[in-house]
Parts: structure tokens; C-alpha cells; sequence
């Protein structure tokens, strides 16, 4: 695991200070807490993510939709993704209730994970405390890892979700190595927008042309797919399946 950074101006942090911006990170029950240090600066953010902490701390299993197949089946399938491109460290942005922790738990060797809600992340952590699983606390906008630093990036059923999508991928790009490998579920038959920021048109040809487009101007080659993720299965076309999933690599894929 690469060293952490300032995520507001870069500058590596010494015992999770930065010298430049004079701020003090911490960390709070094994989760290294690397949020902004004025997180109303980025919007809805503050809200939002009080609004989850809430619902983490009131009994996170009660909206974790364990009741679904969905969440499982996609996590499934990042396994077998990952297997496939014999990939054993991730960084997971966008936990949620751990469904890729689960998964991941006995087949990889590194996992970071990484949310905005501190809460969900303890929440997660409660049930893979193990050395190989590392927690972080932040948004997805402002990452804290080095450029070229990440080898393999989850993004589960969280892309529609992220309130700057497009500082996002510029943080994608930027922290990711040369051979990194991408895996991005975003689902489109859902009633969104859900939050005020779920507005991301996957149904949208331009919108979707524009992602691909950006994707490939740093440097990653991908494949879009669609998916039933009830029946568990590739489907031809989007009318048929719930999630549509982008595979990038920054080579050749194969
Ligand atoms: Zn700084």
C-alpha cells in the first residue's frame, strides 16, 4: 500500500500531517480518516454523508438490501474479473454495506477500502478486521493515494452516486498505473435520480460516448457490457439487463 497524500494539494503526509496545508488527518478506530478538511467546500457532501452515518449507525443491515441477489451477484463477478486478470490488491471506492469485501475476502491478498461514511466503513470493518483489509475514509473526488500508485480500481454500484463525477475520473486517471485495471458497475434501472447528484444518464448515448471518450484520453482501452444481475448473466442488449459495466485497462485487453 503506497503512502498516503494530502488529498486537497498532493504534498505526501508525514504521520498523516500536511506540511503544506498545515492540516492534521487522524485516524479513528483503524480507519485513516483523509476527508477534506472543509468538506462543505465539496458541495452536498457534508449532508449526505452525515445522512449515511446515520443509517449506519442505526442498523445498517436494515437497508443493505441483503434481501437482494444483486449485490451479490455483482460482487461474484468481480471475483471472477479479478481471478481472470490474476489481479491481488484492490482499492474499493465506495463500500457500502462490504458486499466486495465479502467477496474478496479469501481469494485476494490487499483490499483498501474507501468511503465517505466512516460509519459504513466501521460497519464493514467489524466483519473483516484482518491485516490485509485496509480502511479509509474520504471522497471520491479527492483521492489520497500517489499518481501512478493503484493497480486495480473497484467502483460498485457508486459512479451515479459521486457528486463530481468528472474530478473523479481526473483522480481515476491520475493514481492509476501504467497496466491498471478498471471495473465499474453502474446501475440504470433504478429509479434515479435518488440523490441530487444521481444524474448520470446511463440511457443517454452522448453521455455514455463522452465517459468512453474521457476513458480512453487517459489511457485506458475498455470494454462496455451490459448485465442481468438477477439472472446473472451477460445480456446483448441494455433493455435487458439492470447494470451496465465498464472493463478498462491501460493496455491492450485481452
Ligand atoms: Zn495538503
Amino acid at each position: 500500500m503506497p503512502d498516503f497524500i494530502c488529498p486537497v494539494c498532493h504534498t505526501e503526509l508525514i504521520n498523516l500531517y500536511c506540511p503544506k496545508c498545515e492540516h492534521r488527518y487522524y485516524e479513528e478506530d483503524g480507519v485513516t480518516c483523509l476527508l477534506p478538511p472543509k468538506i462543505n467546500e465539496y458541495s452536498s457532501y457534508y449532508f449526505e454523508i452525515q445522512r449515511y452515518n446515520e443509517i449506519a449507525k442505526n442498523g445498517a443491515e436494515k437497508y443493505s438490501g441483503l434481501e437482494e441477489t444483486r449485490p451479490f451477484s455483482r460482487a461474484r463477478l468481480i471475483n471472477e474479473l479479478l481471478a481472470t486478470y490474476d489481479i491481488k490488491e484492490v482499492l474499493n471506492i465506495g463500500i457500502g454495506f462490504g458486499f466486495i469485501e465479502d467477496a474478496l475476502h479469501y481469494t485476494i491478498d490487499k483490499c483498501t477500502s474507501y468511503d465517505p461514511c466512516i460509519e459504513f466503513i466501521k460497519y464493514v470493518k467489524e466483519r473483516h478486521p484482518s491485516d490485509k483489509h485496509i480502511y479509509v475514509n474520504g471522497i471520491a473526488e479527492a483521492l489520497p493515494f500517489p499518481d501512478n500508485s493503484i493497480g486495480c480500481m473497484v467502483c460498485d454500484s457508486t459512479f451515479q452516486s459521486i457528486n463530481n463525477r468528472m474530478s473523479f475520473l481526473y483522480e481515476l486517471g491520475r493514481v492509476t498505473c501504467d497496466k491498471a485495471l478498471i471495473l465499474i458497475s453502474i446501475g440504470y434501472l433504478w429509479n434515479y435520480p435518488r440523490k441530487p447528484q444521481d444524474g448520470f444518464n446511463i440511457k443517454n448515448p452522448e453521455e455514455l460516448k463522452t465517459l468512453r471518450r474521457f476513458l480512453k484520453e487517459i489511457g485506458f482501452e475498455i470494454q462496455i457490457r451490459y448485465r442481468d444481475s438477477n439472472e446473472d448473466a451477460w445480456v446483448d442488449k441494455k433493455s435487458e439487463g439492470d447494470y451496465l459495466w465498464i472493463i478498462g485497462k491501460k493496455e491492450t485487453l485481452q
